[in-house]
């Protein structure tokens, strides 16, 4: 399974802004875009260039792709689908992206960050609707459960998550039962409900093209 692995902080950089993509080092004062925030490359702090109609497209398409974690193959397919469907298609493809597996994980507060939750998928922590999935690009459908396995809940990371998941998630197409570490996906979140800065938009005008 292909995964990118080079330092995730270097994304934050390109990007110009925080993704929250290490987690609890986020927060902290480690945070190397809170020292470094310009470009990386030998380059990064003297570059200044107007950006184009497509770099701004091109940009919004790479942060919403490392911000769930998605490789280029994968995130083109997800276009493909949702371009297929009924629907505003940069709707769908969030739809998609908000579905799977390690998402949801992640979302219900499970794990740290995503490649927390795509690691603890993998080796098989969880259980939806009672069965073990490894697969991190899952799409989870309403009314699933998903739920640490019990064996997996001695583990630190998961009590961290105990300690650090507040009563309301604020994504009301998400329940949790904190103390099971269970939650149920409710329903396919709308745009709105996703608490996501991103503007999709922008990667439907460059698939477009
Ligand atoms: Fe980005 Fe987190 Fe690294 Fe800071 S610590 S640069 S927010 S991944």
């Amino acid at each position: 399974m292909a995964r990118y692995r080079d330092s995730v902080c270097k994304l934050c950089r390109r990007e110009g802004e925080k993704l929250f993509l290490k987690g609890n080092r986020c927060l902290s004062t480690k945070c190397s875009f809170e020292r470094k925030s310009y470009v990386p490359g030998q380059h990064g702090q003297t570059r200044r260039r107007r950006i184009s109609n497509y770099g701004l497209q091109l940009r919004e398409k790479q942060k919403i792709k490392r911000l769930y974690g998605v490789l280029e193959k994968q995130f083109r397919n997800y276009f493909k689908n949702a371009d297929k469907m009924k629907g505003e298609t940069g709707t769908n493809l969030m739809q998609f992206l908000e579905r799977r597996l390690d998402n949801v994980v992640f979302r219900l507060g499970f794990a740290p960050s995503h490649a927390a939750a795509r690691q603890l998928v993998t080796h098989r922590h969880f259980l939806v609707n009672g069965r073990i999935v490894n697969i991190p690009s899952f799409l989870v459908t309403p009314g699933d459960v998903i739920q640490v396995r019990d064996g997996s809940l001695k583990m630190e990371i998961f009590s961290d998550s105990i300690r650090r998941i507040k009563g309301d998630l604020n994504l009301p197409w998400l329940e949790i039962e904190k103390a099971k570490m269970k939650g149920t996906f409710i329903a396919v979140p709308e745009r709105d409900q996703m608490n996501i800065e991103v503007n999709e938009r922008l990667v439907v005008e460059l698939y477009s093209k």
